[in-house]
């Protein structure tokens, strides 16, 4: 029997697309996300489907949405940390605020999932976390240092725990892609930031420089698919053109 999938973010781009691969192949699903409307709306057998309003910051009521799932349909076998956000701009002008909802949403929903399902994991000694990192948790990009600093603060978490859950057939892993169509770039408040991203993506032509979103999605569907002993620990995927 199929064990249960927790998918944070799953409203739009990555975390929507990864709920449709498993949704298709028969997995009963928790989705995650502020706007439960919009989850609501995606194409799903929603047969085995729950959706709960959870904000990852608020480690009470994600753990609340992932318990009340687990009674349902028992425990969680992976958790896919979706869940982000990305707020472009320059350390010497961008407000301070936007870099705590980064670190909050990035870094402390992503250590709040962890914890919430890790307990359990680790006692029955099997279970899955996929990170979603970036790109940019691997090499900078100008405008983006708050971001970087989450991206890379993933990378460095999630390792660290891959190594002390590892005796317990526990694996963690991480998946960072490059530039894709996505909401992500809707909450930029930074004009000039936002030009600047909009320019480089552009760079290489129609289609050269973003990823499907879709293709994220099946790398997540492919490294839980490995049998337990075996971890991809770390997957860079982005368009073949982006530099
Ligand atoms: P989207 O903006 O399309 O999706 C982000 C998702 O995160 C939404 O479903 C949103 O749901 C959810 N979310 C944001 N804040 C919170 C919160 N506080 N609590 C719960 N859910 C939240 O962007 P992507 O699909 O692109 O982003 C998914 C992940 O991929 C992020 O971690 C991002 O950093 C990463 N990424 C994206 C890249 C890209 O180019 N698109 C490249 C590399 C990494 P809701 O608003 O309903 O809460």
């Amino acid at each position: 029997m199929k064990k249960l999938v927790v998918i944070t973010g799953a409203s739009s781009g990555f975390g929507a697309e990864t709920a449709k691969i498993f949704n298709a192949n028969g997995y009963p699903t928790l989705l995650l996300g502020r706007n439960t409307a919009k989850i609501k709306t995606l194409p799903l057998d929603f047969t085995n489907v729950l959706v709960d309003q959870v904000d990852v910051t608020n480690y009470a009521e994600f753990k609340a949405a992932v318990r009340k799932a687990e009674d349902q349909f028992g425990q969680t076998d992976l958790l896919v940390n979706n869940a982000g956000v990305m707020l472009l701009g320059n350390v010497w002008r961008q407000d301070p605020s936007e870099w705590q909802t980064m670190l909050n949403t990035n870094v402390m929903g992503v250590l709040n999932g962890m914890q919430i399902v890790l307990d359990d994991m680790m006692a029955r000694e099997g279970g899955t976390i996929i990170n979603m990192s970036s790109i940019a948790g691997r090499k900078e990009f100008a405008n983006h240092a708050a971001y970087v600093a989450t991206k890379m603060g993933v990378h460095g978490l999630s390792e660290t725990v891959r190594g002390e859950v590892a005796a317990k057939n526990v694996r963690v892993a991480v998946v960072a892609p490059g530039a894709a169509d996505t909401e992500l770039l809707t909450h930029v408040t930074d004009e000039e930031a936002l030009a600047t991203y909009n320019d480089w993506k552009q760079s290489m032509g129609d289609g050269g420089k973003t990823l499907d979103p879709k293709y994220v999605a099946q790398v997540v569907y492919q490294m839980y698919q490995m049998p337990q002993e075996v971890n991809i620990r770390e997957v860079v995927i982005a368009a073949t053109k982006q530099d």
